[in-house]
């Protein structure tokens, strides 16, 4: 592979300034790794340049594709962090450097304990800097792709640990093409028999149907088209094979109960094009009764939206297709990467974009970073505390709920309306008197289901919090803000 494959690669084209910094950080790191090999005999120079490219494909700028190049140099080789400060600039070497730190875990204590350190690090990088944890996603999924090459016992656990955390973050950053391949790549290594078993389903079936995505795709262009709605691409995929496992455990491994197997995905210029899109394909195909999403509307937590409806397609075939925006597409395939392109100012780094005000926060999404870094100053130095709550409302599902007004407010399941509450601000939380929910007269510890909408009633005055209210809420935000006001009542 050579730097020329980077370039090509690259979702956006790089300017010539950009190419000729790439180009210095290349040659800085072939010298530097000079006569390194990987496990797999390849000179260690491949690695960079294969996590270079993943950067590249998901339009990350040439800073950080620059920084993908030289990330193991200060740990590996004699070239230091200071010179990559001077040849590169601060920017860059923080980002080397903040990518050293998050490979340099204790590997002490129990499973748990580990885990834990490793989602701090995460988060603590992700709060510096969001394009560090990109980053070491790249690295981490060319470490995947070459696994193979690993004794077995660290194949495990190099897997199980990208299961546990590496892939819920690229979830979580909404990076669906990195986390769909670091799952399936798991998956082979956690559970072979059953990794097999679910490929040779696939194979069979995939093979089934290629000549028909061909033949409904063409159908559905022309169709569109006809109807003067102007169409970006349309394509069939099949499902990623992890994911695919996951439901066909739910359905008896019954192939033919999986309608998503195929997703055809029609990408438009407008949202309303997205809507006349629908309407075009129900008008022509039969749609399932309860599987029309209008995630446009209504995104998923973490900020994916498209329309998704599932018909009975030529010669009755159940299929799935998905309607969306290219931009949505973007954020879908690359999530954070995509908004750093939408929202790119050269002068400006992510943290920046996220963490200053009167700069574009991309979208709800990053709220969640927001958030993290809201409760650990709260709950300050009580590590421990902070990283059980933490882990809870980092991979707890999440619901979402409205204020009347109609805006989401994103919750983990389970949450009360106390938990709302406090969501929406701590002074409404410290007056919480009652709540409504979808009209109806609620008790405080009422678990809040999705979609419902919440209005809550509070008084003119803080009012001293129920004790146990500690047990009920779900969010470290609600309970650090009632110890907080418990402890303020037992005050003189
Ligand atoms: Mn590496």
């Amino acid at each position: 592979m050579t730097l020329e494959d980077v370039f090509k690669a690259s979702k956006f084209p790089l300017s010539s300034e950009g190419k000729k910094f790439i180009t210095d950080a290349f040659m800085v790191a072939s010298e530097a790794h000079v006569g390194q090999k990987r496990k797999s005999g390849v000179d260690y120079i491949e690695h960079t340049l294969e996590t270079a490219k993943i950067l590249a494909e998901i339009g990350m700028e040439s800073r950080t594709i620059a920084a993908g190049l030289l990330h193991d140099v200060p740990e590996d080789t004699a070239f230091t962090l200071e010179q990559v400060k001077e040849k590169f600039g601060a920017e860059v070497s923080d980002l080397v450097d903040g990518v050293t730190k998050l490979g340099k875990i204790k590997l002490r204590g129990s499973r748990e304990e580990y885990f834990l350190e490793n989602l701090r690090k995460m988060f603590l990088a992700m709060a510096a800097d969001i394009r560090v944890v990109i980053i070491k996603l790249a690295d981490r999924l060319h470490n995947m792709r070459t696994l193979g090459h690993l004794p077995s016992e660290k194949q495990e656990r190099i897997a199980r640990e990208t299961m546990e955390i590496y892939a819920p973050i690229a979830n979580r950053l909404g990076i669906g093409e990195i986390k769909g391949e670091l799952e399936d790549l798991c998956f082979k290594y956690l559970d072979p028999e059953n990794y097999a078993i679910t490929k040779k389903l696939v194979k069979k079936h995939i093979h089934e149907s290629d000549a028909y995505i061909k033949q409904t795709t063409d159908t559905y262009k022309k169709d569109l088209q006809k109807e003067g709605i102007p169409v970006i691409e349309i394509s069939g995929r099949s499902k990623h094979i992890y994911r695919l496992f996951k439901k066909l455990q739910q359905h008896d491994m019954d192939m033919q109960r999986i309608y998503d197997l195929v997703a055809i995905r029609i990408i438009v210029p407008t949202i309303t094009n997205c809507y006349e899109a629908l309407g075009l394909v129900h008008k022509k195909y039969r749609p399932m009764v309860g599987r029309i999403k209008d995630y446009i509307s209504l995104p998923k937590p973490n900020g994916y939206q498209s329309l998704h409806t599932t018909v009975f397609g030529p010669e009755g075939r159940i299929l799935e297709i998905q309607i969306r925006t290219q931009k949505m597409h973007d954020e879908a395939e690359f999530g954070i990467a995509a908004h750093w392109i939408y929202t790119e100012k050269e002068s400006k780094t992510w943290r920046n974009i996220i963490f200053r005000q009167n700069t574009v926060i991309p979208n709800k999404e990053l709220e969640w970073v927001k958030q993290l870094q809201e409760w650990q100053k709260e709950i300050g130095r009580d590590d421990e505390e902070f990283l059980k709550s933490l882990k809870i409302d980092f991979f707890k599902n999440h619901i979402f709920a409205f204020t009347p007004k109609g805006d989401i407010i994103h919750l983990p399941e389970e949450a009360t309306v106390v938990d709302f509450a406090y969501a929406i601000h701590s002074e409404v939380g410290s007056r919480i008197a009652g709540a409504k929910v979808d009209r109806k007269m609620v008790s405080l510890d009422y678990h809040i289901q999705n979609g419902q909408v919440v209005e809550i009633l509070t008084s003119k005055e803080p009012r001293k919090p129920n004790r146990d209210w500690l047990e009920s809420v779900k969010t470290s935000a609600a309970k650090s803000h009632i110890r907080k006001q418990l402890k303020k009542e037992k005050m003189p």
